[in-house]
């Protein structure tokens, strides 16, 4: 099972190519800014998942006719940055610490401004913008928040070493910075955990990893390799995608396309998401 995940890990993040030719924005980032808060989409890479990466167990055959939509597989991986009136917020890292740094010198801000990063999940994809090829903290003033359960199922994981008291474990839903709300979304790992920003009556909710491509729009049912526990998987994605569909959350997503920020619409079958418009 581990080298299953491990040559997906590795199929993930080494086919990856850059896919932003038809774009005309700004390729490496978007920006949004929503109430008081400025929201960075800061894309590491962009590329369409492999066909076999999703599994739909109960309807095969419509799987294949899903995924032969042009658009479908459409995936990045990016992390984001809010910046608040208090302080720079990292969401994730992305899995390459260069790059990250480069995406953030780009809007003129260095690893040493960061004040705290928000990790979702433990993946590589996701922490390992944390640590160089050296071992040392890439953000050495921030404060590193990480669920209790996610943390519990990944002790010997080398960033407890290498960023020390700096790591602060929780088990709340309460806030643990001004603003911002976590919230479990178990299934994908064993203690995913999504963040809500509230700024002015709006709502960000920085979600990780609750779905991996357009396709789960569609078919919220279909899960991939990745997922952990895919019935927990399946069930908290449905419950979410209903919730921001009726409230309007806007939600950013680590590997949701360009600008991987937006809303949810409710459609006859499924969902649809609207990205925002920078
Ligand atoms: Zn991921």
């Amino acid at each position: 099972m581990t080298k299953l995940f491990l040559s997906f890990v590795f199929a993930f993040v080494f086919c990856a190519s850059p896919a932003f030719s038809e774009l005309n924005q700004n390729p490496n980032f978007a920006k949004n800014i929503i109430g008081n808060v400025t929201v960075f989409s800061l894309i590491e890479s962009a590329f369409d998942h492999p066909k076999d990466l999703f599994i739909y167990p109960e309807f095969k055959k419509n799987l294949a006719s899903y995924l032969a939509k042009p658009q479908s597989r459409k995936s990045t991986i990016t992390a984001f940055l809010a910046v608040t009136p208090d302080a720079k917020i990292l969401f994730d890292t992305g899995s390459e610490p260069k790059i990250l740094i480069r995406r953030l010198n780009e809007i003129k801000i260095e690893p040493e401004d960061i004040n705290f990063i928000c990790i979702t999940h433990m993946h590589p994809d996701h922490i390992g913008g944390l640590i160089n090829i050296n071992e040392v903290p890439v953000f050495p003033h921030a404060t590193i928040f990480i669920s209790e359960r996610e943390a519990d199922y990944n002790t010997n994981n080398k960033i407890f070493d290498i960023y020390g008291d700096k790591i602060k474990i929780f088990d709340t839903n309460e806030e643990i910075i001004k603003g911002i709300k976590p919230i479990q979304a178990y299934g994908h790992t064993s203690g995913q955990t999504m963040y809500k920003v509230t700024t002015k009556g709006r709502s960000i909710l920085f979600w990780g990893d609750i779905l991996h491509a357009p396709v789960q729009f569609t078919k919220p049912d279909i899960y991939t390799h990745y997922d952990n526990n895919p019935k927990e998987t399946v069930g908290v994605r449905k419950n979410i995608l209903k919730q921001v569909a009726n409230d309007k959350t806007i939600v950013a997503g680590a590997h949701l396309a360009y600008p991987a920020i937006g809303t949810v619409s409710k459609t006859k079958d499924g969902y649809k998401f609207i990205p925002l418009s920078k």
